[in-house]
Parts: C-alpha cells; structure tokens; sequence
C-alpha cells in the first residue's frame, strides 16, 4: 500500500522508480523512531492504538540522506515505459493492461530477457509475430539510462494518496 510520501533530506523522493512510497505502519514507526519528520498529513484519517492516536502522515522526509540508488532494473514495466508504453511493431498506444513483452529473438530460439532483446507491443502485434524473426521494431531495443526512466516516469500520470504528493514529484 502507498500510504506515505518518503523524501530525501533534499526534498526529493528516495527513489522515482519505483516510487519511495511506504504503509502508514511503516510510516508511524519511522515516527516512533524519530527517523523522519512529517511535512504533510492525511488530516482525516486518525489510527489509534491503546495508548496514543495520531493522523497519518501523508508525506515525510528522512533525518539522514539516503543514498540514492541510480541502478535500473531490467522489467516489464520499466521496457514499456523505455518505449513510451507505444507498440513498438505498428505504433499503437498501449496501457498497463494492454501492454505484452516481446522478445525479438523468442525464447524458444535462445532469445534472453536483456534490455537489448525486449520490446514493448501490442496484444495482437505480439500474436502475429509468434515465434517468428525478421519483424523490425520501430527502434532499436537499448539499455535506457536512470534519467532517461525517470524524466518519462514523471511525464505519466501518478495514483496520489495525497493531493500534496504532486508538489513534490517534480
Ligand atoms: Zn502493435
């Protein structure tokens, strides 16, 4: 669950890919430990336990700086976003739902799961093309850079559990 905004010292989240987002029980231990202070609350939204109650805290921000992590990781997710989430064989705009892998070199033929061998396609591209070789994605499948992922990241839309969220993800 994405209860909680966690920021750097800086300002900034921990990390965008994914999203530095924790549960309000790993929110209020972050309180009870004294790790963070808390920038923005869900005003509405009380938990209580025997001895204390406290609203949640929407956003916080860590005491110490967290070292930010610019290595990315080979996924699904992070190919379709390499390929703006667009089929990469007719050009069609997919979604989280509509989005499959495709390998240009399919698995049954040794193709391997590497940043160099996956596209992002449409359901009935991906159908077509089967098992076979020879299909010329639009571009060149490459290693994407961190900041490459992160400014596209940024340009899709974000489920905010807070309405202050947006004025911290840049
Ligand atoms: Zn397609």
């Amino acid at each position: 669950m994405a209860d909680t905004l966690v920021l750097n010292t800086d300002g900034s989240p921990v990390s965008m890919l994914p999203l530095s987002v924790i549960t309000w029980q790993e929110a209020i231990r972050y309180m009870v430990l004294d790790k963070a202070i808390v920038l923005e609350w869900h005003e509405d939204w009380i938990v209580r336990s025997a001895r204390w109650s406290t609203p949640v805290p929407a956003v916080i921000m860590v005491k110490e700086y967290m070292k930010k992590k610019t290595a990315i990781r080979y996924s699904k997710a992070n190919v379709f976003l390499r390929d703006n989430f667009e089929c990469q064989y007719c050009g069609i705009d997919v979604n989280r739902r509509t989005a499959t892998l495709d390998h240009l070199i399919p698995s049954s033929m040794g193709g391997k799961s590497t940043w160099e061998n996956s596209v992002c396609a449409c359901g009935p591209c991906n159908a077509m093309k089967g098992n076979k070789t020879g299909f010329k994605p639009k571009k060149l499948p490459y290693k994407p850079t961190y900041w490459e992922l992160v400014e596209k990241r940024k340009k899709l839309p974000f489920n905010l559990s807070h309405p202050s969220w947006s004025n911290y993800l840049g």
